[in-house]
């Protein structure tokens, strides 16, 4: 399937992105890696006026550490982080081998998933985990939104029509951390991926985070206090069931919501497992 008519701009850089984003109006979209998009183009489930073209711009494809932090570049792709080193931030090299296949993983960005907002993405849940915040430009220059505040529902964000994602950064590492998931065949979205990071000492869990994807039109923080419990697998067993207790996801073609909450309450203590190791 070909898409709709649209035109075609290219930027060489972030100003010259939100020039274009002002002048075209609403109905035109930036182009990153385009592996969201323009599928959706192709099935008319989205249909830009213009598309502006991003890739060729300069000095936006980074994984920089800054003091115990990390910043990645809107335009780093999905393969870059899966074969960084990034010490204290080995979840995300990790995860990104859930994304898609390999030729979807060289060409799709760090941003674009972001600005996507897909509730099942592996960035977009463990930007949630790592209370990452969103670095967007805008006419009026830089503002920062936590990713916790960034994702609104399904495929909404708040990135406003001009404005650009141009950085995600992470502000403190997570030893302990880890996503799973479930999809029905390798490189499928997932039905549901559950992302956990722990803070322990002496085999006791001192802090908890638990983020689900795919049970809700955006990723889902689960509430779960597990501070003073130790580190065993009938904590992890009991903190997935308690997380499945807590859910309401919806019933489509991939899986019933009970189907979705048996997999939340396996796949959170897969991923308390995996993050204590
Ligand atoms: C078969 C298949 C399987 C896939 N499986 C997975 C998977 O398992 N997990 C997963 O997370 N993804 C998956 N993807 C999607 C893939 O990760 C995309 O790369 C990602 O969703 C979007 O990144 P992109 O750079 O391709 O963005 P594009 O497709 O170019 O853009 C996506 C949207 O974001 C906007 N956008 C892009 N960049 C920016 C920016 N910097 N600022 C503001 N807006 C921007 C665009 O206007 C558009 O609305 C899959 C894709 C395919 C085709």
């Amino acid at each position: 399937m070909k898409p709709a008519a649209f035109t075609y701009h290219r930027a060489y850089d972030v100003n010259e992105t939100i020039a274009l984003l002002g002048e075209l109006g609403p109905d035109a979209k930036i182009l990153a890696g385009g592996q969201s998009l323009v599928a959706m183009m192709n099935f008319r489930l989205a249909r830009p006026s213009a598309l502006v073209d991003i890739t060729r711009i300069a000095g936006l494809d980074y994984q920089r550490r800054d003091g115990d932090g990390l910043h990645i570049g809107a335009l780093t792709t999905h393969r870059a982080v899966e074969k960084a080193k990034l010490d204290g931030f080995a979840v995300l090299p990790k995860a990104a081998r859930w994304i898609g296949h390999y030729p979807i993983r060289c060409r799709g960005t760090f941003g674009g998933s972001i600005a996507h907002g897909d509730a099942t993405s592996e960035w977009c849940v463990l930007a949630v985990l790592l209370e990452a915040v969103i670095v967007l430009q805008g006419p009026t220059g830089q503002r920062e939104v936590p990713a916790t505040e960034f994702f609104h529902g399904f495929f909404m964000t708040a990135t406003e029509p001009d404005e650009m994602v141009v950085e995600i950064r992470f502000p403190r590492p997570a030893p302990h951390a880890a996503l799973t998931e479930f999809s029905q065949r390798k490189g499928d979205f997932a039905v549901v991926a559950a992302a956990a990071r722990l803070d322990l000492a002496n085999d006791e869990v001192l802090t908890s985070r638990i983020v689900l994807g795919g049970v809700g039109p955006k990723p889902v923080v689960v509430d779960a206090d597990l501070a003073g419990r130790p580190a065993t697998e009938d904590t992890w067993r009991a903190a997935g069931e308690a997380a499945a207790a807590q859910v309401d996801p919806p019933s489509d073609g991939h899986g019933s919501s009970a189907y979705r909450k048996k997999l939340t309450a396996t796949l959170v203590a897969r991923a308390l497992a995996e993050a204590a190791a």
